[in-house]
Formats: C-alpha cells, structure tokens, sequence
C-alpha cells in the first residue's frame, strides 16, 4: 500500500474493526481496514498445537451466549458450538478445598457482590475492595477471582463499572477456537495488514491517516485501538484529542494470561473441572482441568500478579504453576505437564493488556470514549461498551454501533 485514498477508515482488526468492515460494505459504503499485527483478530487469538488442537490465547468464552452475535457467525463457518456449563458455575474439585468451605467462600463471594451491587450506582463511585467485608477469611480468593473478571486488583476496580457489566450467564465456547472464528470473519474485507497507523491528523476537511505503508485520506475513520494505547500515544491525533485521552487513561487495560499444559493420563480428572491454587492469597491461579475433556489444562492468571509474572517472561509462570500443581497433587504430577504455547497480552505491543476495566470514579470514561468527535472520527472497541466492556461480544456491538453512527453522519449530509 503506498498512499491511498477511501470513503472511511477503520484502524484495528479486531473484533470491533471487523464488525464495523461488514456494516459499511453492506451499506456500500468503501472502507479500509489498517490493521497493525500480520493478523486479524487481535485480543481474539487461537493457536494450533503440536496435536492439532485449537488453543485460545485471548477470548475463549462466548460470554452472554444467547445474545452473542458471535455464536450465530461461527455457526455459520460450520464451527462447533460447545455448551458444556463452565466450570467456574460448578463446584471446585475437593482436593484442599472441602465442598463446606466452597460453599462459605460462595456465600462470601455473594454478599460481597450483593453489597457491591446496592451501592454501586449511588452518590460515589467507590473502588470495588471497599465492598470486601473486612477480616472476611475470603477476601483473598475473593480479589483474585475478581482479578480473572476484571484483569486488576479489585482496589483499583470500579465498583459501579463493575457493576454496570450485563452477563446473561450462558458461556458457551468454539471447539475450533472462538479467535479463529472472528478472524475468519474478516475475509473478504479490504483489508492491509502489518501496517501500525502512526498518526490520524484530522486539520484538514479530509482526514490523513499515516502509516507505516503511507498516508490514506478518507472522509471518517473508526478507531478501535485498544484504551491503553489510546491512553499512551500522546501523539496519536493531531491536534491532540485530550479528552480521549484522559477518557482511556480512566480504562486500563487490565492484565490476564493463560498457560496451557498438555496433561499426560488426564483420566483421573473430570472434563472441565476446576481447582485454585491457593485459597488463602490472591497471588493465586485457577486451573481448569481438561478443557472440552482434552489432556490439557488452563491455568489463568490476572491482576498484579499476572503484570509481576509477566515481567519474568513466560517461564515465571511455568514454575508458578508447577510449584502450586505440586502442593495440591503431589511431586509426581508435575512430570504429567509440559508447557504449551502462551501470550504475554501486556508485554504486546498492540494490546498492552487483556481487556479494559475503570478506575473508581471513571465509569462514566466508557461514554466519554466512544463519543463521536467533529462527525469524522468515531470509536468502537470493547472499552467503549457501557454493559459489554471486556469482551469480544462488546467489541462487536460497538463496532456496529459505531457504522450506524458514520453511515448516519453520511446520509444528513448526502455523501
Ligand atoms: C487472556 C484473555 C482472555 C480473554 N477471555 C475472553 C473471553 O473468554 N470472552 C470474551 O468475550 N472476551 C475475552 N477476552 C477479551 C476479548 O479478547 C477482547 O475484549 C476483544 O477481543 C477486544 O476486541 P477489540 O476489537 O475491542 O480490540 P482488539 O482485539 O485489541 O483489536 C484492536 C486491533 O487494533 C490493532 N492495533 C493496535 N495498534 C494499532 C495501530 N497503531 N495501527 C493499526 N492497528 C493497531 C491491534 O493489533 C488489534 O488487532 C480475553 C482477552 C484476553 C487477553
């Protein structure tokens, strides 16, 4: 691509970017999709081990799936919905962790969120930890659980962001990988890959979006950058945009990795049960055993302790895991486990973390993010959805949300 020229640039090809693509070509309207990475996809991202089995780095659950578009166009791939109950929505394996005491952490963990839920939209948007009940034995795995949900510490989590997340409870997943379907969504778009955009200058009537293949001009663009890159690239619009950026400065993107490990005489485990690795700290993970009954299991990490392990690279949380599998199955398991692929989402450059959360007091940044700007610039991307945040199905909707918004400003003026 040398310099080029289109109706409407959509920068990010992610399930956002993707989402807003088909709304314009349906309503033939041209655009072009300017991705960073050599792939689509992005935070949606599955890789094929050595076996041939799909193994999803980023979103893996198809969250609220009896109102998640994604179910019906990977359907449509001819992709395998699966609908086995996640196993955070059954009990935990017993091993250390008798079904009594699961049953006081649950009840803990319930009237934690119950008070959480009666405050949450009152007079000030408090930190989600304030709702802790203190010297509560739970707090721990409360916060780490809360860190698997929100990719931070829940003192650094707002309590009415939080709150404000709709999920329906039904979490189905793609046995063939839920990045490899949104990926695949993207074919037939125009689209220009390994191109990072530098800069989107909005001076002149026409848009000049610079990249790192060259200069396109365009009537309107879609943003769909993850918040913590918009927070960071002071540079990103010129002129400078400051509310978008004090608006992404207020959603972090928080910090979640898995570890896959093959399993070796996987039997004796149930498919798709679960254990956590401690019960009493939140520097914990939480292993889900056998994932759509394969010999393999999930390890999850979030919060700070995910940041503090990513800083040692990947062979940091191999030994994590190795040293809690130990503890809780014995010296001898851990010859079982062989370490899989994995992706470090904070240490990527065009990510810069897993999924967003708002700081206490800046719920309202979702909002102020995705607002439109002089009708040439709009924004999508999972961070701008109000009730969606943190998932590919909020990426979705904001990015159609966003089409409707440029195919709306093009027929008050005719273009
Ligand atoms: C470990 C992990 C587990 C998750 N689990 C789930 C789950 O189970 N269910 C769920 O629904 N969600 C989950 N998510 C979150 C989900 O993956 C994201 O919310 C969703 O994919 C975000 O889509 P998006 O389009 O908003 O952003 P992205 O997918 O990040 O898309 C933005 C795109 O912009 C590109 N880009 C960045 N910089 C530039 C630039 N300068 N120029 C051009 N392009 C650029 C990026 O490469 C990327 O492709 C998970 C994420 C992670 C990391």
């Amino acid at each position: 691509m040398a310099n080029s020229d289109t109706e409407v640039v959509i920068i990010g090809g992610g399930a956002a970017g993707i989402a807003a693509g088909w709304r314009l070509a349906k309503a033939a309207v041209e655009c072009l999709l300017v991705e960073a990475r050599p792939r689509l996809g992005g935070r949606a991202w599955t890789v094929t081990d050595r076996s041939g089995c799909a193994l999803d780095l980023g979103c893996g659950w198809l969250h609220s799936a009896d109102r998640n578009p994604w179910v019906k166009i990977a359907k449509s791939q001819g992709r395998t919905i699966d609908k086995t109950p996640p196993p955070w929505q059954k009990p935990a394996l017993p091993n250390d962790f008798p079904l009594a005491k699961q049953q006081d952490f649950t009840q803990a963990q319930h009237a934690f969120y119950a008070r959480m839920e009666a405050a949450a939209q009152g007079a000030s948007d408090l930190p989600a930890a304030a709702f802790l009940e203190p010297g509560c034995r739970w707090n721990r795995l409360i916060d780490a659980v809360g860190s698997y949900i929100t990719g931070a510490d829940l003192e650094r989590v707002s309590a009415r962001d939080f709150d404000n997340y709709a999920d329906t409870n039904v979490n189905w997943r793609v046995r063939e990988g839920y990045g490899a379907a949104i990926a695949a969504h993207g074919d037939g778009l125009p689209v220009v890959l390994d191109c990072p955009v530098l800069q989107i200058d909005h001076h002149a009537r026409r848009l000049k979006i610079e990249t790192a293949k060259g200069a396109i001009t365009a009537d309107q663009a879609i943003v769909t950058l993850p918040s913590a890159l918009i927070a960071d690239k002071e540079f990103l619009f010129a002129p400078a945009l400051p509310e978008k950026t004090e608006a992404a400065r207020g959603l972090p993107l928080g910090f979640n990795d898995k570890l896959f490990l093959s399993l070796e005489k996987p039997e004796e485990f149930e498919p798709d049960s679960r254990l956590f690795g401690h019960k009493d700290r939140s520097a914990t993970a939480t292993y889900h055993l056998r994932p759509f009954g394969r010999p393999q299991i999930e390890a999850y990490f979030g919060g700070s302790f995910a940041a503090e392990l990513e800083a040692g690279g990947e062979r940091a949380f191999f030994d994590f895991a190795l040293t809690e599998l130990k503890r809780l199955l014995g010296g001898d398991f851990i010859r079982r486990v062989k370490p899989l692929p994995m992706h470090r989402w904070g240490a990527d450059p065009f990510a810069r973390g897993s999924y967003s959360y708002a700081l206490p007091g800046k719920a309202g940044c979702r909002a102020k993010l995705a607002a439109a700007v002089d009708e040439r610039l709009f924004f999508a991307g999972e961070a701008c959805s109000i009730h969606d945040f943190s998932t590919a199905h909020g990426g979705f909707h904001t990015g159609v949300a966003a089409a409707e918004q440029v195919l709306a400003v093009r027929r008050k003026k005719r273009v």
